[in-house]
């Protein structure tokens, strides 16, 4: 197309969920396609920055915003959560008490933030670490119906040791931000 018709698009992204779960490691294994194994909490992301090709006529910016070592209270400012477009919610799909926080994340979020029009905004379900749950994972429909239940756009399996739905996860979401946009 011509240049006119060529755009850019910014989107500030969260990623929200317990300390533990792997919200730096999905960062960076996107970002950087890489995997730290003791990847420490207290030096987390914080913001990380991607650009990608989108479409021919689109080029996307993520920001990614991480909460390190804000996780405590299962709730963030008004601040933190301002301008953003879309959100991945991270949990460790090895650990009950983490799937429980995602929903109050998520309550936390939609109670504070939404996008012009008032709908809440696009969020992705990472249902993180799956690579510790071996060759078998069994059935995942709970994983979906929990993710209807709590008003999630998707939801997907992720291992960010292993590079497993990162990609899909992250795109997913980008394509709900940009119908959205
Ligand atoms: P955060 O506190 O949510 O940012 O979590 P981190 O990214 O710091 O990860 C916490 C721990 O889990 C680190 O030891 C990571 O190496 C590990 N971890 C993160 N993602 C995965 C994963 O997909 N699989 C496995 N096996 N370990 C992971």
């Amino acid at each position: 197309g011509s240049a006119a018709s060529w755009r850019e698009k910014l989107f500030k992204v969260l990623v929200i969920g317990d300390l533990g779960v792997g919200k730096s490691s999905v960062i960076l294994r996107y970002v950087n396609k890489r995997f730290v194994e003791k990847y420490k909490a207290s030096i987390g992301v914080d913001f990380a920055l991607k650009t990608i090709e989108w479409d021919p006529q689109t080029v996307v910016r993520l920001q990614f915003w991480d909460i390190a070592g804000q996780e405590r209270f299962r709730k963030m400012s008004r601040v933190y959560y301002k301008g953003a477009m879309g959100v991945l919610v991270v949990f460790d799909g090895t650990k009950r008490s983490t799937l429980e926080a995602a929903s109050e994340w998520k309550r936390d979020l939609d109670g504070k933030v939404r996008l012009d029009g008032g709908r809440p905004l696009p969020s992705v379900l990472l249902a993180n670490k799956c690579d510790l749950k071996g060759r078998d994972r069994g059935d995942a429909s709970w994983l979906n119906t929990f993710c209807e239940e709590n008003s999630f756009s998707g939801c997907f399996e992720t291992s960010a040791k292993d590079n497993i739905n990162i990609d899909e996860a992250v795109d997913f979401l980008v394509t709900q931000m940009m119908l959205r946009d």
